[in-house]
């Protein structure tokens, strides 16, 4: 059996109601059916006018005359010839009895007339029809003996293919017609369908289902597919009025799924209501409000699925009531709902925030990416990709990988490379030399791509202004890429600001930490760096407070960072201070400042040209020096720290005097405060009395990895 309740404006007129006969004989011809129907659209509103108005028939019978005359409309335009005037006498009857009635039973005449000439509208088209009383049936207050009266009805007309009710009445205990509330159809067709163990359940109305919010007042609401009886028992109660909320317990009692349709699209599948293990859905269901005239308040539901975080709830309504400029007047939740209490003025305005914030996703755009390198910082880097995908498309950000290569193979595919399954598609990938994979990514990438460098490669950044002209993005992680002669890097920027892309490369100093940025915003402003102190070597800093806190000679404590996998591959890169002097070449850059290596003074604690076999002998060798600095430091309360300093200096050629060295810093010095790889930044400005201080983690792939990812998302 299947139960199929049609709204008062799906009958509202012929054209209307030949819809649903449309519908409901197609489904009369899968299984039996039950028709409960409402009162065409206004008429219950129209007979409750009548019931409060004159007594008498009629005066009765002059008010209902519009209500007579489009009843008689209908039925010239359903019927024809002996059918018309037996529908048409039938109709005239139910008036007169209706005029005749006590005012209270006046209401209850609406569904009669409705119900019963559909009713005879299926008969004449050769339907097995039976019209049922719902006044006999249902019984207000008695659901055993309603339930009895439904089945053994249904029981006794083994024949019967459609059944026609009408909607919303009922008797009550007195048998007295009654009703079982405004909106009461839906209820009457729940009753019917558990009454009679109905397999289906729909609701015809004139709206795509259940909506995640009132689509008039919110354009951009949408059809709810799959909700829980819960939270449909939550919007109905709290303004939703596509469903009177008494329906959902008698359906949610005999575990029947209430679908919600639309008489004017039916191939819509609309929304079904369901017990949540069956209806999957979970989340912010949809908002919904109802007004409080006398206070001029009025209260907007946000409702979920599932339990909810009240706090934090609460204060994602709150700030995006804010931003949209509204003081809520109170927000409260319960375990799945939040409420916001609201003026009316702004009521409306409340709701699209809320909805705004909830319910409509930021449109997603995909930005493609390939990666180079495939060391420690690239695989942290794609593993965050992985993690973080729904995180990015929040923000309407979604990223595929499409390339990924190291130094001699690389793999392209355009459906996307998972973080999974990186490692893998690379060891597929092509064996390669030269410049193919970059030849690879300009043939096939999109204005827009990014092409993200985790390698150490001397060389990449020789193909960057290529992949610029072609509109492509870059964010690198390897500073040698930034740290080249000024006119390479002047180039770069250009080809980037010419080409509409950028280069970002934020992670090349300083890892996560936010000196890049800080610096260029200074800049930009107007204000005048007058020196930065930066302290940004991490194998150093670490080498020097440990040979201060730890026994050991110097060369002890490097060969125990090498060990660790602090230092360079080759140690003398930090040693001689070039992992600083490249730092120090791209600060000075963004600061405006076009330095180059030439202009660095670099004191190294150890030269380049010691060859690399004789580096820890040559360490031994200087022990004496150490051990006479440290105990300098030690005399004057001072640490040794490798620091690269660029301070105002109108005598020199940029303006600026520019060195890398170790130097003595006392307790007032922030540098004196840092352990092991931490990095600090002293920049002082003439616009700022105080210095700015940027301090803290310098290394770490996972830091590197999300600081990539910033950039990549910026
Ligand atoms: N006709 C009734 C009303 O307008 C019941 C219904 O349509 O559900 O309230």
């Amino acid at each position: 059996m299947q139960v199929l309740k049609f709204g008062g404006s799906s009958v509202a007129n012929a054209t209307n109601i030949s819809r649903v006969l449309d519908i409901v004989t197609a489904a009369a011809g899968k299984d039996r059916v039950i028709l409960v129907l409402s009162a065409i659209s206004g008429c219950t509103d129209s007979l409750l006018a009548i019931s409060s108005g004159p007594g008498d028939p009629d005066g009765r019978l002059e008010m209902a005359a519009p209500l007579l005359e489009r009843h008689k409309d209908i039925i010239t335009r359903l019927f024809t010839g002996k059918e018309r005037d037996e529908a048409m006498d039938q109709c005239k009857s139910i008036f007169e009895s209706m005029v005749h009635s006590p005012a209270e039973e006046i209401v209850t005449f609406g569904e009669l007339l409705s119900s019963s000439i559909v009713a005879r509208k299926l008969a004449c088209d050769r339907i097995e029809t039976l019209w049922l009383d719902s006044r006999k049936l249902i019984i207000k207050g008695d659901k055993d003996q309603t339930y009895k009266n439904i089945s053994d009805a249904i029981e006794a007309n083994p024949g019967g293919r459609v059944f026609v009710a009408p909607g919303f009445i009922a008797s009550d205990a007195n048998g007295r017609p009654t009703t079982l509330g405004r909106g009461g159809s839906d209820y009457s067709a729940a009753i019917y369908a558990a009454g009679a163990k109905a397999d289906t359940l729909e609701i015809w109305t004139d709206v795509p289902g259940m909506m995640t919010a009132n689509p008039k007042t919110v354009p951009l609401a949408r059809t709810i597919p799959l909700m829980s009886y819960g939270a449909a028992l939550d919007m109905a109660t709290h303004g939703a009025k596509v469903l009177y909320a008494p329906t959902v317990k008698p359906a949610m009692d005999a575990g029947l799924p209430i679908n919600i349709r639309n008489t004017f699209n039916p191939s819509d599948p609309g929304t079904i209501i369901s017990s949540p293990e069956t209806s999957g859905s979970n989340g912010w269901t949809g908002v919904t409000s109802t007004d409080s005239p006398q206070k001029e308040e009025t209260l907007i539901y946000l409702i979920n699925d599932t339990p909810i975080n009240p706090e934090a709830s609460c204060d994602r309504v709150t700030d995006c009531l804010r931003k949209a400029g509204i003081e809520p007047l109170e927000v409260t939740s319960s375990d799945t709902d939040v409420c916001a209490s609201i003026r009316t003025a702004v009521a409306n305005a409340a709701l699209q925030a809320i909805h705004r914030e909830f319910f409509e996703t930021v449109p997603l755009s995909e930005t493609l990416v390939f990666i180079a390198g495939f060391g420690s910082v690239a695989k942290a880097f794609i593993q965050l990709l992985g993690e973080n995908a729904a995180a990015a498309q929040r923000n309407g950000k979604a990223l595929r990988i499409i390339g990924l290569g190291n130094s001699h193979r690389y793999i392209i595919d355009k459906e996307g490379i998972s973080p999974q399954e990186a490692a893998q598609k690379l060891e597929s990938g092509v064996y390669y030399s030269g410049n193919k994979y970059i030849d690879a990514i300009l043939e096939c990438a999109p204005r827009r791509s990014i092409f993200i460098d985790l390698t150490d490669s001397e060389d990449i950044h020789r193909s960057f202004t290529r992949l610029l002209r072609a509109g492509i993005n870059i964010v690198t992680s390897n500073r040698r890429s930034i740290a080249v002669p000024f006119v390479e890097f002047a180039a770069m920027k250009a080809a980037a600001r010419e080409n509409g892309a950028f280069i970002r490369y934020e992670t090349t100093v300083g890892s996560a930490l936010p000196v890049l940025g800080s610096i260029s915003l200074s800049a930009n402003s107007g204000d005048e760096i007058l020196s930065i102190e930066a302290v940004v070597s991490c194998t150093l800093n670490q080498i020097f407070s440990s040979y201060d806190l730890f026994p050991g000679t110097f060369a002890d404590i490097v060969r125990k960072a090498q060990e660790d996998g602090l230092t360079e591959k080759d140690p003398r890169i930090d040693l001689a201070g070039t992992d600083a002097l490249r730092k120090l070449l791209i600060i000075s850059r963004e600061a405006g400042i076009p330095l180059e290596e030439r202009d660095v003074e670099i004191r190294p604690v150890i030269g380049m040209d010691t060859p690399l076999d004789r580096l820890y002998p040559t360490l031994e060798a200087m022990e004496p020096q150490f051990a006479a600095a440290e105990r300098e430091a030690d005399k004057t309360l001072s640490h040794q720290r490798f620091v690269a300093t660029l301070r105002k200096d109108p005598a020199s050629p940029n303006g600026y005097k520019a060195s890398v060295r170790t130097r003595l810093v006392d307790q007032k010095h922030p540098a004196y405060w840092l352990k092991g790889t931490e990095n600090a930044l002293i920049i002082r400005s003439a616009f700022h009395p105080y210095p700015l201080l940027i301090q803290g983690p310098g290394e770490g792939a996972q830091q590197a990895a999300g600081s990539v990812l910033n950039d990549v998302l910026r």
